[in-house]
């Protein structure tokens, strides 16, 4: 298999020419189970675990290798797994937070050039959950493509691309299903040989059925969905890289249950161009849209140009991101604590004053 064909970049033979050593090879992941690897290599695929090397200078989740990273790796024999001594840089990184409290996060996807973010058309149409995906997408530094599968299902599939649209301006829609295949060819057909993709959405909206129909057999187990719910029942299969007939690569992401926000306030700004636009016409720099006198964003919801529904989509977003990123950095969260041991201290000292 020809590296060009896992999605070999010039940035990364750069990347790896200083770490070239006899009996290493750059090799791409496509599947991981309990630390386990399955890579892609140009000399075929083979299994690898981390070196303990790699284990020792390594404390964060996220710097373990994922589906979809590159790593430099030595090979095994019949009689030993391979080793993995490196991972190169990602060029973009779909990060969740992991459930449990825990605030770091888990890579999901790395180096995915397009994130499909996939709705089924069956149920309610959410656009909230839309944004939030958005959110995510851009945060992890791959262009998002909508696609709302299960048109089939679905009345008036055009009033629902235009709901869509309205809440990711300038991202392209793509009406498919998975079904009887309508769709399908013209949105994947951004995705170029050697280029990756990655399908993120909530279980059953036909991630896996979309990869069958691409792939043209029965690459995915596919989960019946319950009638009350619209939700598919459990499945038991894993994050994988896989290659379609037309050279492109995707990764099935099934299983994610509801996503956390890891992001920053870019990304927040680029999935509400329309509220970030806005923005620049509020009196105070700093504006935080709730509240403030002369505030743009509140003008606009007074008019009925913002939604309401929109505005308070993005308020949640802000404030989950603000309240991850307080808990991420522990600097942060130290020099909060001496801010508030300060203001007590004046506290005290005020009220000190005052009793004499
Ligand atoms: P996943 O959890 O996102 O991988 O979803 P699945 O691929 O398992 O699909 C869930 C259910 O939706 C299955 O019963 C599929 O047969 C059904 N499904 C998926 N795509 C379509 C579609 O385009 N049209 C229709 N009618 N059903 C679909
Ligand atoms: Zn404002």
């Amino acid at each position: 298999m020809n590296l060009h064909s896992l999605g070999w970049t010039s940035n990364l033979a750069d990347a790896v020419a200083s770490k070239s050593r006899p009996g290493l090879v750059p090799a791409r992941v496509s599947r991981e189970d309990r630390g386990v690897y399955a890579l892609l290599s140009e000399q075929g695929h083979f299994q690898a675990e981390v070196s303990g090397k790699f284990r020792h200078r390594t404390s964060a989740r996220t710097d373990y290798p994922a589906v979809g990273d590159w790593v430099v790796a030595e090979p095994g024999d019949a009689f030993s797994c391979g080793m993995i001594h490196e991972i190169l840089p990602r060029r973009s990184a779909f990060i969740r937070r992991v459930a449990g409290g825990q605030s770091q996060g888990q890579v999901v996807a790395a180096n995915a050039d397009i994130a499909f973010l996939v709705s089924g058309l069956d149920r309610e149409f959410k656009p909230r959950r839309i944004e939030r995906y958005l959110t995510l997408a851009w945060e992890s530094g791959a262009d998002p493509v909508i696609l709302l599968n299960k048109a089939d299902l679905h009345a008036q599939p055009e009033k629902a691309r235009l709901q869509a649209e309205a809440v990711a301006p300038g991202v392209a829609v793509y009406l498919v299903s998975a079904a009887t295949g309508d769709g399908l060819r013209d949105s994947l057909a951004l995705l170029g040989p050697g280029r990756t993709g990655v399908l993120l959405g909530s279980s059953g909206v036909g991630k896996s059925s979309i990869i069958n129909a691409l792939i043209g057999r029965k690459a995915r187990t596919t989960s019946v969905v319950r009638e009350a719910d619209g939700r598919g029942r459990h499945t038991t299969t894993h994050r994988q890289l896989m290659i379609l007939p037309t050279g492109a690569i995707l990764i099935d992401t099934p299983g994610l249950r509801e996503i956390q926000l890891l992001a920053d306030e870019k990304s927040l700004d680029r999935s509400f161009g329309d509220i970030d636009e806005l923005a620049a016409s509020c009196r105070f720099r700093d504006c935080s849209h709730n509240g403030e006198p002369d505030c743009a964003v509140q003008d606009a919801l007074a008019e009925g140009l913002l939604e309401m529904e929109r505005y308070e989509s993005w308020l949640r977003q802000c404030k989950e991101i603000r309240f991850h990123q307080r808990e991420q950095d522990v600097l942060l969260r130290i020099q909060e604590k001496r801010r508030w041991k300060t203001i007590q201290k004046t506290v005290r000292e005020v009220y000190r004053c005052k009793g004499r």
